[in-house]
């Protein structure tokens, strides 16, 4: 239902859970971009159960948004209408379960994947060292670095439905791909089983040192940013539009002028020209803004719809 027909939400109107609600709550004001508005509410459940019954209790007309650590989104200054959920300590959990195998919450930070697979001798998770969201967030996105992604690596992820009935489904379930999770409307990812395979502590370790150095010295980590701003195009389309099939979102940034490029306080980063940045003083309507220059100049220059992988959230 359009958020404009709707009465504010009222805490009667909830359902009683043992979690917490909190009203205007500041959500863009913890992304990673730090910009945006405020969740009208936001609830974080206690636990599963306390979950299950928040959304078998929700009434209909209510917009509930599933968030992890905001390190792929843009909350827009206007807010987030209805129920904004985050899962708290409770659902970041980490165990192995034999085979290489560990069994992760779904707010278990990838970094603290990528630690744990290692103290527990398991490789091949190394990847997840350098992506800064949550398991949540990498199952919505597929989340990938150096050749790897989560796909790769899933052995089956559990859901909760708008009913509150648990699905538990496989990377092919979700048609899963580059950037790319087909989870239905409304499912909020609880768990994963991801698997590795056995490797030394040490060697993992040393991998894992390597993916940080090389990020410190590419990407502009410790700025205000989403991570990568577009998705790198398909060979065809390149192809199609007469470029090298091997063209990344970079070099379409780059080609239409755009590294360094500013609208208020947003800026294309000049280290990483497809990471985009708040220089301090951005508002997320700059940030939009600016990611939808480029999309022009893009579209102008090549012919090609360049695709945001960054989620834009909420009311301008
Ligand atoms: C410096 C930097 C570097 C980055 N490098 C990489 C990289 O190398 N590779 C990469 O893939 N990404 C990278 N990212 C982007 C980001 O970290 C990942 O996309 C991450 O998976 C997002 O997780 P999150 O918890 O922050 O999700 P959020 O940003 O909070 O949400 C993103 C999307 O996931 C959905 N979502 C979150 N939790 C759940 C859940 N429990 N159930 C269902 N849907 C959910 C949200 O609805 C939203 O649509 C980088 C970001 C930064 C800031």
């Amino acid at each position: 239902m359009d958020s404009s027909s709707r009465q504010p939400i009222q805490r009667e109107h909830l359902p009683d859970i043992r979690g917490r609600y909190t009203p205007d709550a500041q959500l863009g004001r913890v992304s990673w971009f730090r910009t945006g508005g405020n969740a009208e509410v936001l609830c974080k459940p206690d636990d599963i159960e306390d979950l299950r019954e928040f959304v078998m209790g929700c009434p209909e007309d209510v917009p509930v948004t599933i968030l992890g650590v905001l390190s792929n989104a843009i909350i827009r200054d206007g807010g987030v209408s209805g129920v904004v959920i985050r899962l708290g300590r409770e659902f970041a959990t980490i165990s192995p379960v034999g085979n290489d195998c560990l069994q992760v919450g779904a707010a278990a930070l990838d970094v603290n994947v990528a630690e744990a697979a290692a103290a527990h001798g398991i490789a091949d998770l190394e990847f997840l060292c350098g992506v800064p969201g949550s398991i949540g967030g990498a199952l919505a996105l597929n989340a990938g670095a150096y050749g790897s992604e989560l796909k790769d690596v899933l052995v089956s992820a559990n859901f909760i439905d708008t009913k509150g009935k648990t699905h538990n489904v496989t990377a092919s379930d979700l048609n899963m791909g580059y950037r790319h999770s087909e989870i239905p409307q409304g499912w909020i990812g609880i768990s994963a089983v991801i698997q590795g395979s056995s490797g030394d502590p040490d060697k993992i370790r040393a991998h894992m040192t390597d993916i940080r150095d090389q990020r410190s010295r590419t990407q502009p980590i410790r700025s205000q940013t989403g991570g990568s701003t577009f998705k790198n195009p398909k060979p065809e389309d390149m192809a199609e539009a007469g470029l090298p099939e091997t063209t990344k979102a970079w070099q379409l940034v780059d080609m239409v002028g755009a590294r360094g490029l500013m609208v208020g306080g947003a800026q294309m980063s000049e280290q990483h020209a497809n990471f985009m940045i708040n220089t301090g003083t951005a508002t997320s309507s700059d940030l939009e803004m600016l990611g939808e220059e480029v999309r022009r100049r893009v579209m102008d220059h090549c012919g090609y719809d360049l695709k945001w992988e960054i989620a834009r959230i909420g009311n301008p």
